[in-house]
Order: structure tokens, then sequence, then C-alpha cells
């Protein structure tokens, strides 16, 4: 295989330094081609009152939710804790090993989130909602978590914050990460497995199966029961809401920056989705030109097929959990009802994605694509013996999907720029790797989707 020339040292890591750090979000709605349709209220089929919803998020966050300002500033308390605790900035690399081996044309480029204290991008909101829950005088926040990602997040937020946090954890997940408990535990919160005896929802489905698995859906509908009975505490979401994907938008203004000192500006922009935070927080500074015509960047969301709510769902109103206690938003979804298949990638078993980012999809500005688990492990190996990071499974979904357009760029003998989000490492996802090694990965594939029953309204 013919090799290109060995890039000279230096280009192929982009630093910044913490003054570079953004000192806003950047938030798309204004820019948006059309408005996002308002949450409903299940009962009433009606808009939800934005007040109604601080009794289940911090004031500002909702406001957020609805701010219609393009660059919201970043509190410097805030800032402060993304640079001195969540390791902010983070790193950009040129995977020039990636490109030599696969003997492209294509520039690849990484944005890496997982330097971060917990391994993933959801440091970034973590911090901010830790934040603005303190400054309103809440006591304790609570979550849900799938693989342990969010759960740890925010756990550690909460140590830097200085705010109790309880966690609902998805009972498979519960058995299957110890380490990412421990971790939770670590910084300080309670860790309990999904369903659980504390709530009624958790003793409903406990009733059905005592050894019941969970789901993220299920362990949201806990987390929300718990806030409801405690005038002091409060939800958090570590997805597809606005206020979250906006304070992602740090790693898009950073790669901005970075791709910049690299003398390049992305053709193709892709991430890994399971309700759109890390792909939205990378790439709509840069959709934002886009949709102000200055470019012709493409963007690429990748999914597994397991879980394919962009790719076969439907764009209507649904659940955001599986109880129904949620209000209802307008989304891509395969259905709230619907039993994502036990996957790795369990940061991507979500049911809907994104108000906004589903917008985008509508317009056709977002792209999405969908792939087996197995294919995905084995774009991530490939990765890790040539760059020397372990994916998380949800971020190997992006790798993937990088590796086929940097081939399909060879084919068309294009030299086109390829950035995508190492969303964060798999150094807690080890399994999914033995089981891939073993060849026992299974792929999934569902019939019958969407499953959509509940009609709202
Ligand atoms: C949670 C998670 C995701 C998926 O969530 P998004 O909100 O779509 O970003 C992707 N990658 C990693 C590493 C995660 O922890």
């Amino acid at each position: 295989m013919a090799r290109r020339d060995v890039a000279p040292m230096g280009l192929t890591r982009f630093d910044l330094s913490p003054n570079d750090v953004p000192t806003s979000w950047y938030n798309i709605l204004p820019d948006l081609p059309e408005p996002v349709p308002p949450p409903l209220d299940p009962k009433t089929g009606k808009p939800v009152d934005p007040n109604v919803l601080t009794r289940l998020f911090a004031k500002a966050l909702v406001q957020q939710e609805i701010s219609m300002e393009p660059y919201i500033q970043i509190p410097p308390e805030v800032r402060k804790a993304l640079i001195e605790f969540g390791r902010r900035p983070t790193p950009l690399f040129r995977a020039v090993n990636l490109e030599r081996y696969l003997n492209t044309p294509a520039e690849i480029y990484y944005k890496y989130e997982g330097v971060t204290p917990t391994g993933s991008h959801k440091i970034n909101t973590a911090l901010a909602q830790a934040y603005y829950n303190k400054s309103e005088g809440i006591e304790r926040l609570v979550t849900e978590t799938g693989a342990g990602q969010w759960g740890s997040a925010l756990a550690a937020a909460g140590a830097y914050f200085s705010i109790k946090v309880r966690v609902y954890m998805t009972r498979s997940s519960y058995k299957q990460k110890p380490y990412r408990r421990t971790l939770m535990e670590l910084f300080g919160a309670e860790v309990y497995p999904s369903p659980s005896d504390r709530t009624s929802v958790g003793r409903r489905f406990l009733k059905e199966d005592p050894e019941h698995p969970g789901s993220l859906g299920i362990a949201i509908s806990e987390a929300i029961e718990d806030v409801l009975g405690d005038e002091k505490a409060r939800y958090s979401l570590g997805s597809v809401l606005n206020h979250v994907l906006l304070h992602q938008t740090v790693v898009g203004l950073e790669a901005r920056k970075q791709l910049e000192e690299a003398g390049v500006y992305p053709d193709i922009m892709i991430g890994a989705v399971g309700g759109g935070s890390n792909f939205a927080g990378f790439t709509y500074p840069f959709i934002r030109d886009r949709l102000k015509g200055s470019s012709n960047t493409r963007f690429i969301a990748v999914e597994p097929k397991a879980s394919p709510s962009m790719t076969r769902g439907v764009y209507t109103y649904d659940y955001g959990d599986t109880a129904g206690l949620t209000p209802l938003i307008k989304m891509h979804t395969v259905g709230h009802e619907y039993k994502v298949p036990p996957i790795h990638a369990a940061g991507l078993r979500y049911h809907g994605i994104a108000p906004t980012l589903s917008i985008l999809i509508n317009h056709k500005i977002v792209e999405p694509i969908a792939y087996h688990q197995t294919e995905v492990f084995a774009a991530a190996s490939l990765f890790t013996k040539l760059e020397g990071i372990v994916p998380a499974p949800e971020s190997a979904h992006a790798v993937k999907a990088a590796i086929d357009l940097a081939l399909k760029a060879k084919e068309e003998g294009k030299r086109v720029v390829i950035a995508f989000n190492l969303s964060g490492h798999g150094f807690l996802d080890l399994q999914g790797y033995r089981e891939y090694l073993d060849g026992a990965l299974e792929d999934y594939e569902p019939r019958d989707l969407p499953i959509y029953r509940s009609k709202p309204g």
C-alpha cells in the first residue's frame, strides 16, 4: 500500500489555551429554518406553560430552553469550572496514522472529549446545570443514567458545586458496569438500580418482573416522580433538551478555532446521536454557517440500527419517558414504548432525539445514517490500533462513519476534510470490546417500527 509522507511533528495536534475557552454558548433557535414546536401537556393537548417547567428544572435553564438570543454568556463561575475541573479546552487531533492506513486523500480530524474527568462531553452541561440549580437554592439534583456516563458527569459536577446528586441507574447497567457506580459514589452521589422500590413507577415495573433490566425511559419516570415529591429537588437531563445542546456548543466553538489553526474548514462533520447533544455541540456552530449560506458542509448524524429514531422513526409528538410523565415533545421517535435492544452503546439507547436536530433533518441539513454494532466495534478496534485511543462504543459510531467517508473520498479521488467528534473514551466499556473479540456480539434489526400506539392530545 502506498504511503503518504509522514506529517511533520506538531501538525497532528491542535491545542488551545484556557483563554480560548468560549465566553458564550451558541443558541441555534433563532437561526433555525422554522420554530421548534412547543412541548404539549398530554392531558390538554395545549402548550406547556414554561413556568410549570420550573418545578422540574432550574429557572435559568427553562429560560435558556426558549431563549431567542443567538449567543448566551457563560457565567464566569461555569467557565472557570469548565477549565479547572472539566479540563477544557479539549484537544483536536489529526488522525494521520488512520489516513495513512486507509491511503485516503481525505484529511481526518477529531475533537477528543475523553480527556474530561468522567471521560465524555457530558460534564460540559453537568457543570452548568449544577451551577444554576445551586444558585437558585436547590439542594438536590435527581437524574437517570444508562451506561453511567451522564450519572458520573452529574455526580462530578455535584461534587464541584456542593449539591447533592441522586441517580437512578438502569438495573442492567448497574449490574454490568459496577465501575460506573463506584465512580458516581466516589463523587458522593447516591445510586439506585432502576426500576427501584423507591417510586410507584418503579414498584409497578418490579411487580411485573423483580429482575426487570430497566430502561432509560423508566429511570427518567422514576427521577421525575422523586423530584415531584421533594420541593428542594430538581431534575437534570443529560441530552435532548435545547439548554443541554446549548451548553455543549463549547465543543464546536473550540473546534472552529482549532480547525482554523490547522488551516482547514470541514467539508464533512460527523457525530454519534443518542439524544443529540454531542452532535449538536460539535456541529451547530458550523451549521450556523450553512444556514447563513456561507458553507456547503455536510453534517452526518450516526445512530445504531437497533435504536433507529432518525432513520426509521416518525416525526411526531411523543413522550420523553416510558411511563408517560413528561410533556409531549415533537421529535423523530421510534415510540416511547419501544424496547431498545441491549446494545453496548447504552448512551444511544433512546427512543427519540432532540427537537432542533429533528428540524435540521427534515430540512435535509443533517443526513442521518445507521450501523450495526459489530461493524462499529470493528472500526473502533482499528482506530484503537492506529490512533491509540479506545473509543466509547457510542463515539465509535462516528469513527465508523468517518472511515467509510474517507474510503469514499479515496474512490472518488477527493481531498475532503472530515471532522468528527470522539465524544468519549471506552475504558469503562471493555466488556463490550471483550464480546467483540470473542465474536459474541449480536446485531439487532428491529421489525415493525415505529411503535406508536398512544396518540397524544
Ligand atoms: C451519552 C453519550 C452519547 C450520546 O448522547 P448524546 O446526547 O447524543 O451526545 C455519545 N457519546 C458518549 C461518549 C456518551 O457518553
